[in-house]
């Protein structure tokens, strides 16, 4: 029996044959923007050796007013002709197949000149559009022709018209953001008129074998967003143009409801998809939270799609396909929808990265390649830092040893994924786990390393890792007072009322986990969506349901404590935190902030507000959790000085302040590599 058969079988398209249904979907790397086309060339020639059938490129904008920021890259010139060719003649040489994706931000780009249909400003922009002429509209469409027609002299096998998530496009189909009253705007048909016209143009203009996707939203999760019955109609209409693929939309940028980030289930929004499918001879690409090959054998086994895209998990690891295809899917490295070095990071100007997979757009900066002198390596700590150096050291061919002195490996993982909505940190776990076994690496559980443990290696790392910060808050060695990592263990007990001391991402975590009767309890995604308000939208404009979210109360009154005045979570990720704040929010979590801790006692605990630290006032609570941060462990690396070694720290060892999975991880696999 072949492996993932509906996954992997090939599918035509005219006279195209895909060799199967794996689509990586278009993600802003920000490698573009480096003028390193090399660089960008061997991201995705990465990707096409791993053996996905096609890839789309990030958005390159048809024009400088569509442009997603002012130097975003962009499809128009001879110049730019000749930069994509790089990327497509290496990918074709690596078999792989390659598409350019279009995109025109309309009033989401951030820069002055960003045009849409109405002067409207979007919640998440800086900038309010201008208005565009009828005149002006015609040449946006001429433009995006020029660019699938420059697509094509590039070498590009098609391009994907990006119709959704609320980018120009979009902005005219929906009335919210479409007040024209001209052949544009008005009636649906009207406002369905631009999509219409820039995939009948393309085709015009290109052969019957140039790929044409069109990401078509499929729930905009909008207010006044399209019904389901014009998103049918749509369909029906950008297939007659002249498409060959349509790709779901989900959700507009500046939705409130949650729609790749990990607490979304796997495969949450597959079933809009399914509701296209029938309606169209074309075929269907699901996506969304998509992360394993098991996840989408069973969509396309279950007749949710034809095809999936996924983008993330290819940050993860860009041989997803070939593993799967050898049988060897638990080596895959897991994307766990954390978007701290991808999403956030594109939002913060950086490179886009994995957190998972430090490699991922450091390609040719970042090699891995095999060692000329074998050495054995000793880590101690089998936490993220430990963990990733251990398999990239193994990788490269060492010998390596992990001491780690709990009785399974994870560190702080093992804490993530306690918390409800982060579920994926199991199969992270999962793949450490494997990739142990996979590279022989000398696991010793239960072991204290020691000097005299580490005498015989070559090279010796530490990667202790971290303990809880002691706040010296008086009156804290009372009973009622539990650290985050006692408050997480399965025999806490915890009262009804509880204070929480510390509000960065564990005093999050630890908030949301306490509000849940059973943390344990796998997601439901029916409740999930009834905690966003996510609806039909067969019965409900948007998919948004009248009703707004519809969470579970917590069980737990709890309250959220820090020094800081400014917002809670302000420092969680940027495309995330809102999504944290929002679920305590609607559970009626209290944020309590610009605090002085007086003393704590068996009733609670005191504090006060403002410099002068007057007036203190009781906080009632049962349990007091501590979430103060966290202090380096390193005894161990500090011996190992003294007695004249020289130990490489790592991880929480090295520095404590703002640690994350992401540096941890990131410090590991570049120490492995120069080993
Ligand atoms: P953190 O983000 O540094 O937060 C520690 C909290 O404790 C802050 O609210 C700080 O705020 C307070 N604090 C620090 N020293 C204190 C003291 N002496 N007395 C009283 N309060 C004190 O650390 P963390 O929450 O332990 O998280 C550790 C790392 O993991 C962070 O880098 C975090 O980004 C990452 N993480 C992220 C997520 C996520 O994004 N969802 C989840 C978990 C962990 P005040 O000084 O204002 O009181
Ligand atoms: Fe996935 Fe997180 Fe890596 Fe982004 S950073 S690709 S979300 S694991």
């Amino acid at each position: 029996m072949p492996h993932y058969p509906h996954l992997l079988a090939p599918i035509t398209l005219g006279s195209v044959t895909l060799k199967n249904r794996v689509i990586m979907g278009s993600m802003h790397t920000g490698l573009e923007e480096t003028g390193d086309w090399q660089r960008v060339a061997a991201f995705y020639t990465e990707r096409a050796h791993g053996g996905v059938a096609l890839i789309i490129t990030g958005g390159i904008g048809p024009n400088q007013e569509g442009a997603v920021f002012p130097k975003a890259s962009l499809m128009c010139t001879q110049q730019d002709i000749d930069h994509h060719s790089i990327v497509t003649r290496e990918v074709h040489r690596a078999d792989g197949k390659i598409i350019m994706q279009i995109l025109h931000a309309g009033r989401y780009a951030d820069h002055v000149h960003c045009v849409a249909p109405s002067p409207i400003k979007s919640p998440i922009s800086r900038y309010q559009p201008t208005a565009l002429s009828e005149d002006e509209i015609e040449k946006q469409i001429n433009d995006f022709v020029r660019s699938a027609t420059y697509a094509k002299r590039a070498g590009y096998d098609g391009v994907e018209i990006m119709g959704s998530e609320g980018y120009f496009i979009n902005q005219f189909i929906v009335k919210q953001t479409n007040k024209r009253n001209d052949r544009w705007g008005g009636s649906f048909e009207n406002r369905i008129r631009l999509p219409i016209e820039i995939v009948r143009r393309i085709r015009r203009a290109l052969d019957p074998d140039f790929i044409i996707i069109y990401r078509l939203s499929l729930i905009d999760l909008v207010p006044q967003g399209s019904t389901f019955d014009e998103v049918i109609r749509l369909a029906k209409a950008i297939e007659k143009a002249g498409a060959t693929l349509i790709n779901s939309g989900i959700g507009w940028h500046e939705a409130r409801v949650p729609t790749i980030a990990t607490s979304v289930p796997r495969g949450a929004f597959a079933w809009v998809t399914k509701k296209l499918i029938g309606h169209i001879s074309i075929p269907v690409i699901a996506s969304n939270r998509i992360n394993t090959p098991e996840i989408a054998e069973r969509l396309l086994a279950d007749g949710y799609a034809d095809m999936v895209s996924m983008a993330r998990p290819f940050l993860a690891d860009a041989f997803f396909v070939s593993k799967a295809k050898a049988g060897k899917g638990a080596q895959i490295a897991p994307c766990i929808a954390c978007n701290q070095a991808c999403l956030d990071h594109t939002f913060s100007g950086q490179l886009t990265s994995c957190l998972v997979n430090p490699r991922a757009c450091h390609e040719t900066k970042l090699v891995m390649s095999p060692v000329e002198q074998k050495k054995r390596i000793g880590i101690v700590g089998a936490g993220p830092a430990g963990l990733s150096s251990a398999i990239a050291c193994a990788e490269r061919g060492h010998a390596v040893t992990l001491i780690e002195k709990a009785s399974e490996i994870g560190g702080q993982l093992n804490l993530a994924k306690r918390i409800p909505g982060k579920e994926e940190f199991h199969g992270f776990i999962a793949w450490y786990r494997e990739m142990i076994a996979h590279h022989q690496i000398t696991l010793c559980l239960d072991t204290i390393g020691s000097a005299r443990k580490l005498e015989e290696f070559d090279e010796i790392i530490i990667a202790t890792g971290v303990k809880p910060r002691n706040p010296h808050i008086q009156g804290q060695e009372h009973g009622n007072v539990l650290t985050y990592v006692e408050a997480l263990s399965e025999t806490a007990q915890i009262g009804e009322t509880v204070a929480i001391i510390g509000a960065g991402g564990i005093g999050f975590d630890v908030a949301e986990y306490l509000t849940h009767q059973d943390p344990n309890i796998a997601q439901n995604p029916v409740e999930w969506m009834n905690q966003w308000g996510i609806a039909d939208p067969a019965t409900h404009r948007g998919g948004l349901a009248p009703t707004g979210p519809n969470p579970k109360p917590a069980i737990r009154k709890i309250s959220l404590l820090q020094r800081k005045s400014q917002k809670h979570g302000d420092g969680l990720g940027k495309t995330t935190g809102w999504i944290h704040r929002s679920s305590l929010k609607m559970k009626n979590i209290e944020f309590i902030g610009g605090v002085n801790y007086h003393t704590i006692d068996e009733h609670g605990i005191c504090i006060s507000f403002g410099e002068k630290k007057e007036n203190p006032i009781r906080i009632n609570a049962d349990t007091i959790v501590l979430c103060t941060g966290q202090e380096s462990h390193r005894t161990l690396a500090d011996e190992l000085i003294a007695s004249g070694r020289s130990p490489h720290i790592i991880g929480g060892a090295d520095e404590a302040a703002e640690l994350d999975a992401k540096r941890a991880i990131n410090q590991g696999v570049r120490l492995a590599s120069v080993l």
